[in-house]
């Protein structure tokens, strides 16, 4: 069997357990290249691939950049300061405007919820969701599920705490997606005001209190996005430390530590839970290289497995 991804990755919902794994499973390929004096394989020589970022981004567009590059794509990297869109072009008129050099896939970060789904109806290239808004992070969701199963195998039954600011982060609805594909239990722990009223339709459980956290395999933590809050979600930033923030205390030995990046040393973490050796930030940020190339592959060359030769 086999199972294929695409046209798009616009949703963790666009892809189901096989799907995952075929991901992953390439993306351990890749990794093995990211070990190579010559990074480099010719899988997408000759075709492009344009990033198109409206929202701020250090990991998730370095990454996306180099794995293009990795694979031989021409690559054009459009940050919304400094082009058009400054000057008010829409994002339909960008589109347009850049689909005319015929790249075989577009990667958008909005902070519109559902844009990168409008760019995937104005272009015939494949459209890869890097962030939209509030909703989607797929990518993300899928390089932290590569670290997970890498520290951990098989994630069934894995007990998974996501602590923060739910409410305005579309990595938890990805990876609260994607690990309970996988088979993990995912629990979703933080202010009452920051926890979305339906999120347990998602299948996982919410709680406001930190006391069971000790139940958890693997602490996966939120930052506070205060560039998407309208109004005051906590009393102060002060409080909400002090009742959430993680800390090497409140971990037990052998839970896993995971955040996305990027952190609010003090706020959601502190300085020791971030240097202690349960944290996997590091590892996530080397996997991002690795799944952004699996997935730029598997969109745009699919099978059969052949390409990663040196
Ligand atoms: N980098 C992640 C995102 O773009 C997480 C964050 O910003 O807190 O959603």
């Amino acid at each position: 069997m086999n199972p294929r991804i695409g046209p798009h990755l616009i949703s963790i919902e666009d892809l189901d357990r096989a799907g995952i794994e075929r991901i992953l499973d390439r993306a351990e390929s890749f990794a093995e290249v990211a070990g190579r004096e010559i990074k480099k394989v010719p899988a997408l020589r000759g075709r492009t691939i344009v990033n198109l970022f409206y929202e701020a981004s250090t990991r998730t567009s370095s990454s996306f950049e180099l794995a293009a590059k990795r694979l031989s794509a021409d690559v054009v990297s459009i940050r919304s300061a400094g082009s058009s869109v400054d000057k008010g072009e829409s994002l339909k008129d960008t589109v347009q405007t850049l689909s005319a050099y015929d790249p075989a896939a577009i990667v958008i970060r909005s902070p519109h919820a559902g844009a990168a789904q409008l760019v995937a109806g104005w272009t015939p290239a494949a459209v890869i969701n890097a962030g939209d808004g509030k909703h989607e992070h797929p990518t993300q969701a899928l390089l932290d599920t590569f670290t997970l199963r890498r520290r951990l195998g098989a994630l069934d039954g894995t007990r998974i705490w996501i602590v923060g600011d739910v409410l305005h982060s579309r990595v938890a609805r990805s990876n609260i997606l994607a690990l309970q594909r996988m088979g993990a239990q995912v629990t979703v722990c933080g202010p009452p005001t920051l926890i979305p009223r339906e999120i347990e339709a998602l299948g996982c459980d919410a709680t406001s209190s930190l006391h069971r956290l000790h139940e958890a395999d693997v602490v996966y933590v939120l930052r506070m996005q205060n560039e998407r809050m309208r109004d005051s979600f906590v009393p102060s930033l002060r409080e909400y430390a002090q009742r959430y923030q993680i800390t090497a205390a409140r971990l037990k030995p052998g839970q896993l530590l995971m955040q996305p990046g990027p952190v609010n040393r003090g706020i959601e973490l502190s300085a020791d839970a971030i240097d202690s050796p349960a944290a996997l930030i590091g590892e996530q940020v080397k996997a991002g290289v690795a799944v952004r190339m699996a997935v730029l592959y598997e969109l745009l060359v699919g099978s059969p497995i052949l390409a990663v030769a040196a």
